[in-house]
């Protein structure tokens, strides 16, 4: 293994989060009633044309923006034919060599260092029906639902060295089109499907090996799996003199191996020519200003603001970041009270535990920013404790409830008056006059009891510090 190196690069699909498909009318959710999102265009009926939907190329335009591509100001929609049930036209509707985007790149990081990972291009494409093979009849049934949905399909540069690069790479797509808001990444649903193409070489060779295709994978650990039996599978086949056939193949995680599926088809197979139904696509620059303007920040943006602003842990920053929306929950939060380390450990362990616990997420998270902001600066201004606190933030997420209401209708103030902790301190000493002799006689150790039970005494409402000051001083007193 040691003397070869693998060479990747991913064919990524991403499903554009439009309401009406590419080409058509018909709506583009999932989860409906077999063929009942169809209409002429969709079923290929004779004398349809297709019209562009116009948003497809804004999603795509933006995408493009945020993965640092050339934007070309035309491009051209192909023919792309093959035969199968659940493509009715005969052709998909793709682009070959005039795409919308070229020449791009992304940051990923992977085990504390940054790869760039080059984009050769991005296109728009239909996605096909589906087929649904029955076990019992020897029947197929096709669902043309999904027929037209517009897809993206972002081609990566064999740059990628391995399945944690392969992996991460994927992960940052996902979250950079999630930021976008041009894909909900749901990659169960298939949003997010990826193509695998894999060679191995020995290291030191300057030419490519032969590349297998694995068709696909729509899960992130099944794009590591998948590459890590190929990346062997392959080094075995040539150290055991023997040659890589180029080949699509397929993952099965059932027996984790990769399966041939068919010898590799090439461009010339599918006769490729320009659609004469569409236009070519004239994008100018104001178009694509107008996109420009529309970009949110972007997760490396936010990370590398993060980290450089509020010094947080590079931890913490990943999961801060992750998605826009925790990103702008924890800026909100940040805005209304500055304590940026005490609300992102607010946000990443009380917020994501419960959330988590309940099994939601932050789009339904009954505690505002606002709310949070105003706990945290509670405890700032000595109003309540640490501890307190966890327990005014169990009634915010119960409740919905603002925590300085909380605090005020359930008595939780914390008392700072030394007058009221001396006295709750001395009933503490005359009640335990045992612990105050071993105290004496040199185990400081006991101090933690006085501490808990003057807590117990007062339901825990004592400011520590100051209890701790006054404690030491009567106990040495
Ligand atoms: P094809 O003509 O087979 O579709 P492309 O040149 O279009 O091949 O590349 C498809 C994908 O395969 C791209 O992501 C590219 O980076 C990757 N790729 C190309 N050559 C290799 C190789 N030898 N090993 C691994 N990946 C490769
Ligand atoms: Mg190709």
């Amino acid at each position: 293994m040691k003397d070869f190196e693998a060479v990747i690069g991913l064919e990524v699909h991403v499903q554009l989060a439009t309401h009406s498909k590419i080409f058509a009318v018909s709506s583009t959710k999932s989860g409906a009633e077999p063929n009942t999102f169809t209409d002429p265009v969709t079923l290929a009926l004779p004398g349809c044309l297709p019209v562009l939907n116009k948003r497809v190329l804004d999603f795509a335009i933006k995408l493009g923006l945020a993965t640092n591509c050339k934007i070309m100001r035309e491009s051209i929609l192909a023919r792309k034919h093959y035969h199968y049930p659940d493509l009715p036209k005969g052709y998909q509707i793709s682009q070959y060599d005039k795409p919308i985007c070229l020449a791009g790149h992304v940051n990923v990081r992977v085990g504390g260092d940054v790869k760039r990972i080059g984009l050769t291009r991005i296109h728009l494409e239909e996605d096909a029906g589906k087929s649904v093979h029955l076990d019992a009849a020897p029947i197929s049934l096709v669902d043309l639902n999904r027929a037209g949905v517009p897809l993206v399909e972002i081609v990566s540069e064999p740059d990628i060295r391995n399945a944690e690069e392969a992996g991460a790479y994927m992960r940052q797509l996902r979250q950079i089109v999630r930021y976008l808001d041009i894909c909900d990444g749901n990659m169960e649903e298939g949003s997010l499907r990826c193509d695998a193409n894999v060679s191995v070489r020995k290291i030191g060779a300057t030419e490519f090996g032969t590349k297998v295709e694995i068709k696909n994978l729509n899960s992130f650990r099944y794009v590591e799996k998948a590459i890590d039996y190929e990346i062997e599978r392959q080094i075995g086949v040539i150290t055991s003199g023997g040659t890589i056939v180029q080949e699509t193949r397929l993952w099965d995680d059932v027996s984790g191996e990769t399966r041939s599926m068919r010898s590799k088809e090439y461009a010339d197979d599918y006769r490729y020519f320009p659609d004469p139904d569409l236009l070519p696509l004239i994008v100018d620059d104001d178009w694509i200003d107008n996109v420009r303007k529309t970009l949110p920040e972007l997760p490396e943006q936010a990370y590398r603001r993060f980290t450089n602003t509020y010094k947080l842990d590079p931890y913490i920053v990943e999961l801060l970041t992750e998605e826009k929306l925790v990103s702008s929950y924890f800026d909100q939060a940040v805005s209304l009270h500055n304590n940026p380390t005490s609300i992102a450990n607010w946000i990443t362990t009380e917020l994501f535990g419960r959330l988590n616990k309940e099994g939601t997420n932050l789009t339904e998270c009954p505690v505002s920013p606002e709310n949070l902001a105003q706990l945290v600066k509670l405890i700032d201004d000595g109003t309540i404790s640490g501890k307190i606190a966890k327990t005014v933030f169990d009634e915010m997420f119960e409740t919905g409830g603002s925590p300085a209401h909380i605090v005020e209708t359930k008595g939780l103030r914390q008392v700072s008056d030394s007058g009221l902790i001396r006295e709750a301190i001395n009933a503490v000493i005359t009640a335990n006059p045992e612990q105050v002799q071993s105290y004496k006689s040199g185990k400081t150790k006991v101090f933690g009891f006085f501490v808990g039970q003057v807590m117990k005494d007062t339901q825990g409402k004592v400011n520590p510090t100051l209890l701790n000051e006054l404690l030491k001083k009567t106990l040495d007193s």
